[in-house]
């Protein structure tokens, strides 16, 4: 028998690309030829990678298909959720990604591989490779949790029942008596129209039924009763195996994931090397949400109030990063020893897991709020649109390690956040100081522990994945 052969198509986003080049590199490194699919345009953000874990041994390579931008109306080069410039232009990007299906049917056909791990966005994989007789998976990039939250709003529609935005009601028949409002639903839930992203949201959901099954990024001691739940209730074929970052053990692995950081990550150890254990705080809102002007300047005037350290991650639009507007007079020469602001991007996890760092203001992205678990630090939670709001109630009322910034409603993509600077300096001063940050603290560094053990061998993370890499084998038999 020759060696198994797996795809890795992740949607053209950050938080979709950085996991699925981790899942590629775990099961390439447990003897699985692993390729990637991606657009001409993305093939840099995998090309380090791929070349570091083939120089390890491992069979790991990189197919490209051509990206439909001007078919489906979007200017020529925007390949990635983040180059997206207006909210508009959203749905022509969902449109260029449907395109894809006849192209990858020409790869499956071509390659012939043995199983396709394919992005939650791209429910019609699905029925690609069942043209070649090959097993899908599907992959979200999110948690159990909001996994089992969205399925059971979508089944169950509380909402319709409140009758006002902010009136909260319970999330139907979950483990933990858990409240949402309307207005932190993402739009498409909220809505009574049938959007095309609406119908694309019920392909989703169904194909994790009429795939093979589902890969999660998770493990099973973070969020054993949703785990449960997902599978024993919701009747999902699932594997997790995560947290997939923990796979990246070198400086150089943790730096250079997603885009070039926008800082010499030698400095940044450099900076924080200076710092005393658990005494700055990380604020970053992951690859996508982008702030407007009076927003960042609310944040840079409740970091400053809350007289904690901190490293601050802004993300502007192109033109804009020349007007510096959002910063408040004379705010980085004050802060010039107590902060660091990057602009553009970060080496995210190499900040988390520095032992200065013990605090995280997160968007709740899941990569984001993983890595923040899996560095052991207390986070102060700042949804922002998709399923983060869900990700929010994971963190503050389940697994109580962090504490709600208090924002309260979902947003697209570039926002007024809405959050004062008093909410963010308080916010930041419960994550960093007393006694209840120690507590959450305590509690997080304990997480931190079982998922390093869930990803060693004999762990559930790995044994997870030992066995889906034996199903994919005895299916090809
Ligand atoms: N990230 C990073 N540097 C940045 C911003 C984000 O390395 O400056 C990474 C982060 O570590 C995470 C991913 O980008 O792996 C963002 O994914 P997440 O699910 O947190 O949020 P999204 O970008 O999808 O909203």
């Amino acid at each position: 028998m020759g060696q198994l052969h797996v795809f890795f198509f992740p949607m053209m986003a950050h938080g979709h690309m950085i996991p699925t080049l981790d899942i590629a590199k775990l099961f390439a490194a447990r003897g699985v030829k692993s390729t990637i699919i991606t657009t001409p345009l993305n093939v840099h953000y995998f090309q380090k990678s791929v070349e570091r874990t083939n120089q390890l041994g491992f069979e790991m390579g990189i197919k490209t298909i051509k990206f439909p931008a001007a078919a489906a109306g979007l200017p020529e080069g925007c390949e990635s959720v983040d180059q997206i410039t207006s909210d508009d232009m959203i749905p022509n990007f969902f449109k260029a990604t449907t395109m894809l299906q006849d192209p990858l049917e020409r790869i499956l056909d071509e390659v012939r591989p043995d199983c396709i791990v394919a992005d939650m966005f791209f429910p019609w994989a699905t029925e690609a490779a069942a043209k070649f007789g090959i097993p899908r998976l599907v992959f979200h990039g999110t948690s159990f949790f909001a996994l089992c939250a969205s399925e059971n709003l979508r089944l169950y529609k509380p909402h319709r029942e409140v009758s006002s935005d902010d009136e909260p009601f319970l999330v139907p028949d979950l483990p933990h008596q858990i409240k949402l409002t309307k207005m932190q639903l993402p739009q498409h839930e909220r809505s009574e129209s049938e959007t095309d992203f609406a119908r694309l949201v019920v392909r989703m959901k169904e194909s994790e039924l009429l795939s093979y099954g589902v890969i999660v990024n998770s493990f099973y001691e973070l969020e054993t009763e949703y785990a449960d739940y997902y599978r024993d209730v919701l009747k999902r074929r699932a594997w997790h195996i995560g947290p997939v970052s923990l796979c990246n053990r070198e400086i150089e692995d943790k730096a250079q994931r997603g885009k070039e950081a926008s800082i010499d990550e030698h400095e940044c150890l450099k900076w924080l090397d200076s710092k005393k254990l658990n005494s700055v705080i990380y604020i970053c809102f992951g690859s996508v949400a982008k702030f407007d002007a009076s927003q960042l300047y609310e944040i840079a005037m409740g970091i400053e109030s809350s007289g904690q350290q901190f490293i601050w991650v802004v993300r502007r639009g192109e033109n804009e990063n020349a007007s510096e507007e959002w910063l408040p007079a004379g705010f980085e020469e004050r802060m010039k020893d107590k902060g660091l602001i990057i602009r553009g991007w970060a080496p995210q996890v190499l900040i988390l897991d520095h032992e200065a760092v013990g605090g995280f203001v997160t968007h709740c992205g899941w990569n984001s709020t993983l890595e923040g678990i899996s560095a052991g630090v207390s986070m102060a939670t700042w949804p922002v649109f998709a399923e983060q709001f869900y990700n929010e109630k994971l963190v503050t009322e389940i697994l109580r390690i962090g504490i709600s910034v208090g924002a309260l409603k979902w947003k697209t993509r570039t926002t007024s956040g809405g959050v004062t600077r008093e909410q963010i300096g308080k916010a930041v001063r419960r994550v960093m100081v007393g006694k209840e940050a120690e507590e959450m603290r305590n509690r997080a560094k304990e997480f931190k522990e079982m998922a390093k053990k869930a990803v060693e061998e004999g762990g559930s993370s790995r044994t997870n994945l030992n066995d889906i890499i034996h199903e994919l084998s005895s299916y090809r038999t």
